[in-house]
């Protein structure tokens, strides 16, 4: 009895092999003090956890608000953007209409997309990864897809898509999510259009600004807009320690996340005039808090060696265009200089 949409469907990959040094997942590497933990932990034990939270996480709002230079009005919380990303895979368009983005990209458009029974048009990246807008128009052209999903910048590949390539297919009458999952290390954004137009939408997330596992997610649109989209949003979906958390570590604890992403910043630029700089690499540049990279050898073969030396990272190269490609998201400096001696010493075994 189970829809053959939903027995076609693979579960969303994540790494969960172990290891001593975890590059794999773009997390912050963000580890509190324990002072700061015990503050935290003080404070989720006044959490009265037989009552329900919140339905509307007013406080927690409050203070995105504050963050975000938006009205409270303007935002729609989920539990994690992946949430956020289901409700809108429902509610842009008619079922019968498709969901376009350029691949490789983000899976979780894809898995909505699939679970909602939706039309896909995925157009593969021109050889810079940006966005081959011919191909893009002409296969939104003969499909009409009614829904456009843009990560920027694109996860995996790390660059920021051009602004005006973003704004021709959003021109062709699709409704554009601009999903800003990365943004504090881009520093661009869409957020003005967001709250202005009805066309546009922004998603972002504290799971890459060190809270993964509390999953908030965080749309911005227009008033009229949010107001339709939280219509169906599940009640109660931000949790009670969720909501106290976050509003936590982002009031009294912020400037510790806002000195690690500084920190991540700096790595990352760092990380790559390293890795430009080694024999049988080519880096690509990066506008994310991870950065892709090819190598001469097989990825499989180059990603167990490296596990082999404690160090886990993503491969991606069974996505399109990206052949011989592993990720690596940017991690403490410490973290870092081990990767780049697990690459050194794995490559040198390699050859
Ligand atoms: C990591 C990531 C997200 C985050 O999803 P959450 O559900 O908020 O953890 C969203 N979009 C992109 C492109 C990402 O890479």
């Amino acid at each position: 009895m189970i829809s053959d949409r939903i027995k076609k469907l693979s579960p969303y990959k994540t790494e969960t092999t172990q290891a001593k040094i975890r590059l794999s997942s773009n997390e912050l590497p963000l580890y509190l003090p324990e002072d700061v933990r015990i503050r935290i932990a003080k404070e989720v034990s006044k959490i009265p956890i037989n009552k329900y939270p919140d339905p509307n996480a007013t406080e927690l709002k409050e203070v995105l608000s504050d963050h975000l230079k938006v009205k409270e009005e303007n935002i729609v919380l989920g539990n994690g953007s992946d949430e956020l990303i289901y409700y809108l895979s429902v509610a842009v368009g008619e079922p019968n209409r498709g969901v376009f983005y350029p691949v490789p990209t983000f899976p979780m458009y894809e898995i909505s997309a699939k679970v909602f029974g939706r039309e896909r048009v995925e157009v593969p990246l021109d050889e810079n990864m940006d966005i081959d807008l011919p191909s893009s128009l002409s296969a939104i052209k003969t499909r009409s897809p009614i829904l456009a999903f843009i990560s920027y910048p694109n996860n995996p590949t790390g660059r920021c898509f051009t602004k005006s390539k973003i704004e021709s297919i959003r021109q062709e009458g699709l409704f554009t999510v601009i999903d800003e999952a990365y943004f504090h290390f881009s520093k661009k954004t869409f957020l003005e259009d967001a709250i202005k137009r009805e066309d546009t939408v922004v998603l972002r997330t504290l799971s890459k600004i060190g809270m993964a596992g509390l999953r908030v997610g965080i749309l911005i649109a227009k008033e009229e807009i949010a107001h339709e989209i939280n219509k169906m949003r599940l009640p109660f979906n931000i949790t009670y320690p969720s909501q106290v958390i976050a509003r936590l570590m982002l009031t009294e604890f912020y400037p510790l996340i806002e000195e690690c992403i500084n920190t991540v910043i700096k790595e990352r630029d760092r990380l790559i005039r390293e890795l430009s700089q080694m024999e049988g690499i080519e880096v690509f540049p990066s506008d994310a808090n991870f950065i892709l990279f090819r190598s001469s050898f097989p990825a499989e073969k180059l990603h167990k060696e490296l596990l082999v030396r404690g160090v886990l990272v993503r491969n991606v190269s069974y996505l399109p265009r990206l052949e011989r490609c592993l990720r690596v998201s940017v991690g403490l400096p410490e973290e870092n200089d081990a990767f780049l001696d697990a690459l050194e010493s794995s490559l040198r075994s390699l050859t």
